[in-house]
């Protein structure tokens, strides 16, 4: 903390008895400027200090903030099973799935319906509902009814367009062809491969050329955010698939669901368990299930249940790799379309020296050379742009990279 400056010595005069009128007059008029001088000096540092009180009050009122919050206990989240004749009602407690009976004020009663997401106190009292913006399946998948992606979007995977689109094109397309030779469409396409290479791409490009709608949902989240609410929310899933036909639905991070089962018995373990099985549930009654296409996407593949990748679940295995140079130069080119760019950029020298590059970083490289010329007051980007972003990059993820021990 930095410490109070100190204060100027009080000015002082001793007269001579002995100086003359002029000399006493001149001595006056010295004595009044340094008080003067004083003055301003202390007027300087009480606005410091000021400044610094109001300072020191923002902090007090921050923390006495922080204080309240702390204090006030924190809810939890159930939802209401059954409303009984008499006054009770009965709740389910998310996480534990304890079933509670339990009272509530006559007012708040009317209001409640089974299903309805409320929040309870310790003592499991209910303190108030939950509005429609906080409802776990608003939350949980994102529905995009016609997402803006193109296939000349994405860079250097045209083997992989391709399988995506026999596989999900025709079957949503052209159904009766399948119908036809007399053959079962695949069931679920699976992308594997590191991130930022492209699968959620993948998977809206189709949905945008099928206008199909687009319904995502991450596997991680479905464990982390919605515990207790796993299998409903898959159930949910596929109802509101079959209410948007034809629809794709995009599962991300599916090792978080269908990771191989552990021998250990923790009702985390239990409640993954159950949220995978109602998606291999809802997969394999998934022949009734009309213009529905599901892909699901992972970066873990050795992780993956081999349960999941059975003939009628995912059986169509589409790796999407890192790019190659052609890719990472094909990538460099579609993410720098609307780039003033200077004529020394040279994207095929870029694309050798970018080496290992994922199609997220390649894109994020763009953006910073254009800081840098943003930064130069510039307009135009150059090659040198584009090397010093790659140089950062490149510093920033050695700087993340685990420290090995000897
Ligand atoms: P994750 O596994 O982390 O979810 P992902 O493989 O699904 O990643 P995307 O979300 O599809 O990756 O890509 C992230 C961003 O990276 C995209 O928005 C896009 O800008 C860029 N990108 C990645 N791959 C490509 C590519 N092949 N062509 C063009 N852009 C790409």
């Amino acid at each position: 903390m930095s410490r109070s400056p100190s204060i100027p010595d009080r000015p002082r005069l001793d007269l001579d008895p002995e100086m003359s009128e002029d000399e006493r007059l001149e001595a006056l008029r010295e004595h009044f400027l340094t008080i003067a001088q004083v003055n301003e000096e202390l007027d300087e540092q009480l606005a410091i200090a000021e400044d610094r009180r109001e300072e020191f009050q923002e902090e007090v009122d921050q923390l006495e903030r922080e204080n309240g919050a702390l204090k006030t206990s924190s809810l939890y989240v159930a939802t209401v099973e059954e409303v009984t004749d008499n006054e009770g009602v009965v709740v389910k407690q998310h996480g534990t799935n304890q079933e509670i009976l339990t009272e509530v004020a006559p007012q708040l009663r009317e209001e409640l319906e089974a299903g309805d997401r409320v929040a309870v106190n310790d003592s499991f009292s209910i303190q108030t509902t939950l509005s429609a913006e906080t409802d776990a399946r608003a939350q949980a998948m994102q529905v995009d009814h016609s997402p803006q992606m193109a296939y000349e979007d994405i860079g250097g995977l045209d083997d992989q367009i391709r399988e995506v689109r026999e596989a999900v094109e025709m079957p949503l397309l052209e159904s009766d062809q399948f119908d036809e030779v007399g053959i079962d469409p695949p069931t679920g396409v699976l992308l594997h491969g590191p991130p930022g290479t492209g699968k959620t791409m993948l998977a809206k490009a189709v949905a945008n050329q099928t206008d199909a709608t687009f319904i995502k949902m991450a596997g991680s989240e479905l464990v982390r955010k919605f515990i207790g609410e796993g299998a409903r929310l898959v159930r949910d899933l596929f109802e509101l698939a079959a209410e948007n036909e034809p629809a794709i639905i995009f599962i991300d991070e599916i090792d978080a669901v269908a990771a191989t089962r552990t021998e250990s018995k923790t009702s985390g373990d239990a409640e993954v368990q159950r949220t995978m099985m109602q998606l291999l549930n809802e997969m394999d009654g998934f022949d009734e299930r009309g213009d529905i296409c599901i892909i699901a996407a992972t970066n873990r593949f050795d992780m993956l249940d081999r349960a999941i990748l059975r003939p009628g679940r995912f059986d169509r295995l589409i790796e999407v790799p890192k790019p190659d140079e052609v890719g990472r130069e094909l990538i460099f080119k579609i993410h720098t379309r609307d780039m003033n760019l200077a004529e020394d950029v040279d994207f095929e020298a870029l694309a050798a020296e970018a080496d290992d590059l994922s199609g997220a970083e390649i894109e994020s490289l763009t953006t910073e050379a254009g800081m840098f010329a943003v930064r130069d007051e510039r307009t135009e980007i150059s090659m040198e742009d584009f090397r010093s972003a790659l140089q950062k990059i490149t510093d920033e993820e050695t700087a993340a990279e685990p420290v090995a021990f000897q």
